[in-house]
């Protein structure tokens, strides 16, 4: 069997790698590069063109280039079939998902398939022969349903993904192999589209992931737009032309801006000219400062404090306790990110592979520790959202909590909210918050032919998997019977990149409002319960003979089973703990008067 190659499928850029002779040796393209841009473009006369020229075609060919492809996958939902679909699959044309080229829909897994399919093809030229396996990196946010996209990307290729891995992970692989004592380092990844950040530990030949954060709406491409703006202004105001009504021009600007960008980590101002004099005469130029860019995008560079700050709270560790920053993405090559990092953790980035390279490089030793090639190194991931059902009173049961290492299997009883229930009604979901309504449905399913018991006795076993390429697997089994019911997550029903962000955000934000819902519901479930023990009771109380005690004992439940369904009726909280609290003291003297009354009655009788 052939080689297995590493594959950095990458936002902007995508790379391969494989191991040679122990060590991680990048993957040259047809082109000679080691980076192959992840842009598709249609030619008129049925060509397909992948990667640089593609890219470089993108000014002349706006609606027939599609870039930025990686957001969109495992996501369905369909554009709408306007001419200007193409740039569309850039997040900032909204949520379109399905980019039209001369009426042919294409889906984001169609459109990886392409770049992977060049990958694979340029791959088997520079080693001479078939590969047909490969590991591949996405980023530490990607849910189920992008992973699975991404594996079915690499089916359409005619690869098989071996293994699925975390880019920060593949990153601080890169830099793991010459550690020998334990480290604890952050992955600070900022590329085209995304930002992950994430807090590893390494030791003794594992790599475990403490916390991963990110935010899915940033990245080198937010730069890029806020650089275009400035240069389309300054162009209008000093040279009076527009260059933002037409594609072509808006792309231009685009690719002008990104140079920019790039110039302005290493220089302090840029000039920059427009190919053609749009008929001034004279070709027409502008300058940005480094300090202006840096200015006008500071708020940008400013996120990214947030979320590196929740990772480390998430690992329960300070700044103080980093012994290594890993840089990964072409962007943290922009000194204000570098100068970020300095002053968050007090230390000098490590930087010495290619932050363009370091992921693919990462794969590829990945794939030599599953080829048997590479040893003495085990990977252990995390999961970035929790995972659980919706129980009763529609509350979130987590039975995977976030930030656990994976691959996984946990599980947590279950029981019948009522009298003979036969099926149970299992909702899957994904997130943060304390109320299911507020999580991500991941699916459902029925357990049916569950034996009928009284409230509270059945018992089914939930059990979660999520195994090594990060895909979810959950079972429900009634343990009476034994009988279960098992799903693979839905591939279409996960939350996309942005849900994921905004639900990480809302369940920060809404933590003291939703844990007073929490235990508004769980309170009103517990007056609830009062209720069926005082039926119950009142049962046995009714048996228990005449007795003035019981009698008195009787009515003071009777009047607290009033006073708890009032205050379930009104759902007024802090009446329902007030009423919650007297019924359940009232049942304790019940039942104490009535347990009195039965001995009594059992002497009465051996006398
Ligand atoms: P990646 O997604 O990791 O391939 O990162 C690509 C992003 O890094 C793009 O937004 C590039 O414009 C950006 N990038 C590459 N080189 C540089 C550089 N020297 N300075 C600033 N940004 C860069």
């Amino acid at each position: 069997m052939g080689p297995i190659i590493g594959i950095d499928l990458g936002t902007t850029n995508s790379v391969a790698a494989y191991m040679k002779d122990g060590q991680p040796v990048i993957i040259p393209n047809l082109e000679g590069d080691a980076l192959t841009p992840s842009v598709v473009a249609f030619a008129r006369d049925d060509h397909r063109w992948v990667g640089r020229v593609a890219r470089a075609q993108a000014v002349a060919n706006p609606l027939r280039t599609v870039f930025s492809v990686k957001r969109r996958m495992g996501r369905t939902c369909s554009a709408p079939a306007s001419e200007a679909v193409i740039s569309s699959i850039k997040r900032q044309m909204g949520s379109d998902y399905v980019v039209t080229v001369d009426g042919r829909a294409y889906t984001p897994v169609e459109i990886s398939a392409m770049i992977l399919e060049k990958i694979k093809a340029d791959a088997e030229t520079f080693l001479g022969e078939s590969v047909e396996r490969a590991v591949i990196t996405v980023p530490a946010y990607f849910n189920d349903s992008q992973r699975r996209a991404t594996k079915d990307a690499a089916a359409i290729a005619g690869l098989e993904v071996v293994r699925l891995v975390n880019e920060p992970t593949a990153a601080a692989l890169a830099y793991g192999l010459d550690i020998e004592k334990a480290h604890t380092i952050l992955v600070w990844d900022l590329g085209g589209g995304t930002f992950d950040v994430s807090v590893l530990e390494l030791g003794e030949g594992v790599f475990e992931v403490k916390a991963v954060n990110g935010n899915t709406h940033l990245g080198g491409d937010d730069y890029d737009q806020r650089l275009a703006g400035m240069l389309v202004q300054r162009f209008r105001d000093d040279w009076h032309i527009d260059l933002d009504s037409d594609p072509a021009d808006q792309r231009l600007i685009r690719q002008l801006a990104e140079d920019a960008k790039m110039k302005l980590s290493t220089q302090l101002d840029v000039r920059v000219v427009l190919p053609h004099s749009f008929g001034r005469g004279s070709r027409c130029a502008v300058t940005v400062t480094r300090d202006e860019f840096e200015k006008a995008t500071a708020d940008l560079t400013e996120k990214m404090a947030a979320s590196a700050q929740c990772a480390l709270a998430d690992a329960g560790l300070d700044p103080a306790d980093l012994d290594r920053i890993v840089l990964v993405g072409g962007m943290t090559r922009m000194p204000a990110v570098r100068r970020l990092v300095r002053e968050l953790t007090g230390l000098e980035p490590y930087a010495h592979i290619d932050p363009d390279q370091v992921v693919a490089l990462g794969a590829a030793i990945q794939a030599g520790v599953l080829a048997g090639e590479v040893r003495n190194v085990t990977l252990v991931d995390v999961t970035p959202l929790s995972l659980g059902i919706e129980s009763l009173g529609g509350l979130f049961a987590r039975v995977i909590e976030r930030n656990t290492s994976v691959p996984t299997t946990k599980s947590r009883l279950f029981t019948n909210a009522r009298d003979d229930q036969t099926a149970m009604d299992v909702h899957v979901l994904q997130g943060e918050r304390a109320l299911a309504a507020d999580n991500m449905t991941l699916g459902r399913f029925q357990l049916s032919d569950i034996t009928p018991q009284a409230r509270g006795e059945a018992k089914v076993e939930v059990a979660f998997e999520i195994d090594a390429n990060g895909i979810i697997h959950v079972s429900a089994t009634d343990l009476q019977t034994a009988t279960s019911q098992r799903i693979r997550v839905d591939s279409a029903s996960g939350p996309s990149p942005e849900a994921v962000d905004r639900m990480l955000d809302e369940s920060r934000q809404r933590m003291e409002s939703d844990r007073r819902k929490r235990e508004d519901i769980e309170n009103a479930i517990r007056a609830e319960n009062f209720l069926h023990a005082a039926d119950e009771l009142l049962g046995e109380a009714a048996q228990a003979g005449p007795s003035q005690v019981i009698a008195r004992a009787v009515q003071a439940v009777e009047t607290g089973v009033l006073a708890v369904r009032d205050a379930l009726a009104a759902g007024e909280a802090k009446q329902i703990v007030t009423a919650g609290e007297a019924l359940e003291s009232a049942l304790k003297k019940l039942s104490t008067e009535v347990k009195t009354a039965r001995s009594a009655a059992t002497r009465g009788r051996a006398a």
